[in-house]
């Protein structure tokens, strides 16, 4: 016996969760989703949105700070942290607001609780108030997300050491913190706290910050961080932290001997997915090597009839590949035998500043998926609106198949650092994902002035001809 029948059940209402919700609702499906806290998930409440939100505070401060020089006097800008978080709760609220309002109207049933695989194609409700719900439906999608990772000897406090998940509502900025981890996280934190006035040192294990990124253009932040004080130590071991007798901050060990007194340790060293309590186990659901539900390439899950998407499944784990995992599934429900996703050509934006974007084969991805490659490289000190702006630093990189004359072929892989760049990637993002070669790309007409104007002389070079670089 269930307590009511829907078409599909959705267990998490993050952005893989209420895509799937609201594109079946909108393709005609009766569907309901099970929240344990509040529908946006992680990516509206402690990640994409605050964490952007928070970005564009610091992004005003270093406006108001470098005023002077476009003969603009607004002072010294000094910082209310409170007015900054009422800021970034404001636009959660609002966007908040406007989900559930289309949740509503697309009429998707949200139950309040914890949701978790029954017998027969049953999803049980437990709320908070101790009562339960049995669901019944044909198509169950598991969206459940993930949770910071966490590493021996830094137990998360809220106060001392802190996960993306309390430094969203820390009472005040402190006056120095390590950022353990110089990833997507560690490096959009860095970068904002180091802007608004924090001492700020990033202890990433591996050799290079933003790994994952095209060399040049890690390197290009790195640079930045450093001219603007944020120190990084790359290949570095953490060995544990000594709280000051106060608690008024700690004493972090970390590579040979070496140690950094900070009253704020963030740790930014990657998100595990969230599978405890789910009921996989008694459904048939296994989990891959990695501990991610294992899926095929339509997400579909080892049990009939379960699907899985979003950060609780091996890939890219950003808000959008959810909602394309999300959107797939329900094709998938539907019969119409979609095709599966192209996660190499996923888009990536990272929001410190400068900003990060790219898409498609770095470089050496090229290289050893065996292409015989051609780079351009064009910076943005050569850009006109760039230095309209006085954000100079950063460049495009575009990676080419290379052709018998050595010119640039089939577009591969397109990487920026810069100003803007997260808004500039789209036209790239194109390219590389309808195959676009070289010669098709320099044929069209780039605004004037414009920074996007960069990636059209970067590919423009590439044709053995080119304009200003
Ligand atoms: P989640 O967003 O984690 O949502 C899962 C939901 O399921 C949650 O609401 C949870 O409460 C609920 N839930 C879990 N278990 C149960 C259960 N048993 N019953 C009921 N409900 C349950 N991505 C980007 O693309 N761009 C960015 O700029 C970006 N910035 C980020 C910044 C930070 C600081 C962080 C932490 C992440 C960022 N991400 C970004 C990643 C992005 O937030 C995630 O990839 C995205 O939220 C994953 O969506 P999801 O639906 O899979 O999971
Ligand atoms: P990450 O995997 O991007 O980076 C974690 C970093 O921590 C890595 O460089 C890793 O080498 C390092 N690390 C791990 N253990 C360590 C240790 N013990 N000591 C020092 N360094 C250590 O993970 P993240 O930054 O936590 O972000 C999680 C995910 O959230 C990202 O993979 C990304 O998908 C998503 N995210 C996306 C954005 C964006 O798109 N703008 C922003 C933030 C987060």
């Amino acid at each position: 016996m269930s307590d009511a029948q829907h078409d599909v059940i959705v267990i998490g209402g993050g952005p893989g969760g209420y895509a799937a919700a609201l594109y079946g609702a909108s393709a005609g499906l009766d569907v309901a989703v099970v929240e344990q806290h509040k529908v946006g998930g992680t990516c509206l409440h402690v990640g994409c949105i605050p964490a952007k939100e928070l970005l564009e505070a610091a992004a005003v401060y270093r406006t108001v700070a470098g005023a002077a020089e476009f003969g603009v006097s607004a002072g010294e800008p000094s910082l209310d942290w409170s007015a900054v978080l009422d800021r970034k709760q404001q636009v959660i609220d609002k966007m908040m607001a406007g989900l559930s309002s289309v949740i509503k109207q697309r009429k998707v049933t949200v139950y309040p609780g914890v949701g978790s695989l029954g017998p027969s194609g049953t999803v049980q409700v437990a709320a908070a108030d101790g009562s339960g719900l049995t669901l019944l439906a044909g198509s169950i999608i598991l969206a459940s997300g993930s949770v910071p990772r966490t590493i021996g000897g830094f137990d998360v406090d809220g106060e001392l050491v802190v996960t993306s998940d309390e430094l969203f509502s820390i009472s005040r900025l402190p006056a120095s913190a390590a950022v353990i981890g110089g990833g997507a996280i560690g490096c959009e934190f860095a970068s904002m706290m180091g802007d608004l006035g924090t001492e700020v040192t990033v202890l990433e294990a591996l050799p290079n910050i933003l790994t994952g990124c095209d060399t040049e253009v890690a390197k290009t932040v790195r640079r930045s961080f450093r001219k603007r004080g944020i120190e990084v130590h790359t290949g570095v071991t953490v060995h544990g932290h000594e709280p000051r007798p106060d608690r008024s901050g700690t004493v972090v060990s970390f590579g040979e001997g070496k140690q950094v007194d900070v009253e704020m340790v963030v740790v930014a060293v990657g998100r595990r997915p969230r599978t405890e309590g789910l009921g996989l186990e008694a459904a048939g659901i296994e989990l891959d090597g990695r501990g991610f539900v294992a899926v095929d390439d339509r997400c579909r899950t080892t049990a009939p009839g379960v699907w899985a998407v979003g950060d609780v499944v091996d890939s890219p784990q950003l808000a959008h590949t959810a909602f394309a995992e999300g959107m797939l599934v329900i094709r998938d429900i539907l019969g119409e035998d979609p095709n599966p996703l192209d996660y190499h050509g996923t888009p990536w934006c990272i929001y410190c500043h400068p900003e990060v974007a790219f898409a498609g084969h770095t470089e050496q991805s090229a290289v050893d998926a065996g292409f015989d490659v051609v780079t351009s490289i064009h910076r943005y000190m050569a850009n006109g609106r760039a230095q309209i702006l006085g954000e100079t630093d950063g460049l495009v990189k575009v990676v080419a198949e290379k052709q018998a004359d050595g010119t640039g072929g089939r577009i591969l892989g397109v990487h920026m650092a810069g100003p803007w760049v997260t808004e500039q990637l789209g036209q790239a993002y194109l390219a590389v994902n309808w195959e676009a070669t070289a010669a098709d790309v320099a044929g069209l007409i780039q605004p004037h002035p414009t920074m996007s104007e960069l990636f059209g002389e970067t590919v423009l070079s590439l044709t053995g001809r080119s304009l200003h670089g």
